[in-house]
């Protein structure tokens, strides 16, 4: 497989599903099968092993640093470094194949690329405080097969092995409100850090669980917000009387 057939990077997508759209491009199967040919290795490059990354980089002519910027970097305790941000093993779902299946009939209809190479992930998605799509506001749909196993990280396999589902899971995506904490999550993803003050001044690590903390009170708030105003005439539950920050986000 010489004179690779190189795919565009986007904005939004893990170099896990880079791989995938690179691997139909030039005409192998899966992802696994293309780095078996290329003389990669698919579990080092599934945890953003920077050798391996700089190895893919020269092979297809992508530079090391756009590959690197896009990769999932797992550390020994499988959390992880997506940009400039740490993320625990608890604050993702790599194992899992999240989706939302109304961007996938979008991929499936995008003439930029070629048939076959079309499908690929977005990063939030690996998120499980993220439910919803914020493109199309419909719940994300959550797979969990041991089928995938062969396959982790080749995320359009993955799909083509529940493609018999793809009505199904259409439906289920119902229409669903996205809140602001999952808009954070995306904007910090795209490296989008104007947040306020508030937000940049800790350290990656501390400001996500901050943010998340806000992001849960907020979704309190919203939900019991009826229960709340008749709890305060009463002058109970201080806990859920401390505000937040409606700037900075
Ligand atoms: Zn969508």
């Amino acid at each position: 497989m010489r004179g690779l057939f190189q795919v565009p990077l986007l904005n939004d997508e893990p170099l896990t599903s880079l791989i995938a759209r690179l691997a139909r491009a030039n005409g192998a199967p899966t992802s696994r099968k293309f780095c078996l040919h290329m003389g990669l290795d698919m579990s080092a490059l599934n945890r953003g092993d920077d050798r391996e990354v700089g190895k893919l980089a020269g092979l297809a002519r992508y530079i090391h640093e756009d590959l690197i910027a896009s990769a999932i970097r797992v550390d020994e305790d499988r959390g992880a470094t997506i940009g400039d941000s740490y993320f625990s093993k608890q604050m993702l779902r790599r194992s899992r194949l999240r989706f939302c299946p109304h961007c996938i009939l979008d991929d499936d209809i995008d003439e930029r690329f070629v048939p076959g190479a079309r499908r690929h992930a977005r990063t939030y998605w690996m998120f499980p405080q993220i439910a919803t799509c914020l493109t199309h506001s419909r719940k994300l749909v959550e797979i969990e097969d041991t089928r995938f196993d062969r396959h982790r990280g080749d995320f359009i396999t993955q799909l083509d092995i529940v493609q018999d589902h793809m009505p199904m899971f259409v439906e289920q995506s119902t229409v669903s409100p996205v809140f602001t904490f999952e808009r954070y999550v995306h904007d910090r993803l795209s490296n989008n850090k104007r947040h306020g003050a508030f937000l940049e001044l800790d350290q990656p690590r501390c400001r996500y669980r901050r943010v998340r903390t806000v992001g849960h009170c907020r979704k309190l708030w919203s939900r019991s917000e009826p229960a709340l105003k008749k709890r305060q005439r009463f002058g109970a539950c201080p806990r859920r009387r401390i505000p937040f920050p409606l700037e900075g986000f």
